[in-house]
């Protein structure tokens, strides 16, 4: 296994969408595999890989709390196949979008139909946070960060922190 660098906002990367994935093969599982590693050392509880760079349709996810047992979710070409009417509101944060959180509304449940680790057809019911983290990792999929959700004015004061972290860390040492 293997720790990968993970892409931090603003990049073009982040802002592609993904390919499907044809089939889960012992590639896609050692990429699940080394997202997994990456997001559990970061720490976080979801990674999708355009975040390490690469364009294909794959998450990992563990919202287990720290000190439980893992539940690692290993998820390829993910679908959202059902919301609820109903919505919730969770301070998010991204991994790619590191010290800053929003609130950010999205349905409270949802279904989701993906392929697992041996390339079986899965659907996974999700409320509570961990409906909010698989919809905020089948967003990257698709370009979308979870700082889109919010104002121009929010997602644009973030964007210009964030630019400046860059700078800063990207500085001359002295
Ligand atoms: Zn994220």
């Amino acid at each position: 296994m293997a720790q990968l660098p993970i892409l931090v906002a603003p990049d073009p990367r982040l802002l592609k969408k993904s390919e499907p994935v044809v089939a889960v093969d012992s590639e896609i599982q050692q990429l699940m595999a080394d997202m997994l590693e990456t997001m559990y050392k970061a720490p976080g509880i979801g990674l999708a890989a355009p975040q390490v760079g690469v364009l294909k349709r794959v998450i990992v996810l563990d919202i287990a709390p720290e000190g439980e047992a893992p539940a690692p979710l290993k998820m390829a070409n993910p679908e959202i196949v059902w919301v609820s009417d109903d919505d919730a509101s969770y301070n998010e944060g991204c991994l790619s979008v590191p010290e800053h959180y929003a609130d950010v509304v999205r349905p409270a449940a949802c279904r989701v139909r993906y392929l697992d680790e041996h390339n079986e057809v899965k659907e996974l019911a999700a409320e509570g946070l961990l409906a909010t983290c698989v919809q905020h990792e089948i967003d990257h999929l698709d370009g979308v960060l979870f700082i889109d959700h919010l104002t121009s004015l929010k997602r644009n004061i973030i964007l210009r922190k964030l630019v400046k972290a860059k700078k800063l860390g990207a500085g001359v040492p002295a």
